[in-house]
């Protein structure tokens, strides 16, 4: 008989494919700022160039005096854009930064309002095409595995974020419930069908075409939060909107709490 728990196996295991996700999802977001610093180091190549061609005369025509002050108004906008894009990549790169270690399984009490905030923070550029809510009630610490949790809101909220149209309102709420933290994620987006519904947290099922899902957020997100002793649920009604709902125990299950900080390294 091995002597690791078999479920303890999976979670490292679906652990490691949250983490391909997310480096998926931030290689994507980084992917757009450097998209554009390399079009425009290939704009400032040729306008180099053009300039290095006019200096070599002798002598500057009307022209070509015209010509260098076109490409100096030029510069100015390329250099305006790869600024805002090289801003963009240190946001993305200092959002994770504090996001956490998503490879360190750490129990910790912690207020889960943290947890969400720094999601929506990392998922910032996802985000600002939409309206955020944040609809906390007060909630008391938690004990818990914090960046599993953090990598289930992620997991949520992206899912929101892609199935709203530009101008959805994404809901993030809180609150109690006789001893147990309640997390709510609502978006105003297409909606899951009652077909797909009962298919949604299975390994593998995705509507979104292998390029772009996996299928894997739901089925490792209802993993960790089993795990946590909670549990997971779905409401939708398409074509107004889809609702996930988090129940979390304040304090972890006793054999959960016994495995303690074991990585998904180890
Ligand atoms: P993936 O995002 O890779 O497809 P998930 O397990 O996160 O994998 O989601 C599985 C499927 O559940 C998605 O492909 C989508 O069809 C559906 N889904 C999940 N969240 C939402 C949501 N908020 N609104 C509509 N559909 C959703």
């Amino acid at each position: 008989m091995p002597t690791e728990e078999p479920e303890q196996a999976l979670i490292d295991q679906a652990h490691l494919s949250t983490l391909a996700t997310l480096v998926a999802g931030v290689a994507h977001e980084l992917n757009t700022p450097l998209g554009a610093i390399r079009s425009n180091h290939d704009v400032i190549e040729r306008a180099l160039l053009k300039l290095q061609d006019i200096l070599e005369d002798e002598v500057v025509t009307p022209d070509e005096l015209q010509d260098v002050r076109k490409i100096v108004r030029a510069m100015d906008g390329v250099l305006r854009t790869n600024g805002i894009a090289v801003d963009r990549m240190r946001q993305i790169v200092e959002s994770l930064g504090t996001f956490g270690r998503p490879d360190r399984a750490e129990v910790d009490r912690v207020d889960l309002r943290e947890g969400l905030n720094g999601t929506l923070a990392v998922l910032n550029a996802e985000l600002k095409k939409h309206s955020v809510v944040k609809d906390y009630q007060d909630i008391p610490d938690i004990e818990c595995f914090p960046n599993r949790l953090n990598q289930v809101f992620m997991n949520l909220v992206h899912n929101a974020a892609q199935a709203m149209e530009p101008g959805g309102t994404l809901t993030v709420r809180t609150r109690t419930d006789a001893d147990a933290v309640v997390i709510e994620v609502e978006d105003t987006g297409k909606g899951i069908s009652p077909d797909h519904l009962a298919e949604i947290f299975k390994p593998g099922f995705t509507t979104k075409g292998q390029r772009m899902g996996m299928g894997l957020g739901l089925a490792i997100s209802k993993q960790i939060i089993d795990h946590h002793g909670g549990s997971i649920s779905a409401n939708s009604t398409v074509g107004a909107g889809t609702t996930f709902r988090l129940s979390l125990p304040l304090t972890l299950p006793a054999n959960t709490r016994d495995e303690g900080g074991s990585d998904a390294s180890a």
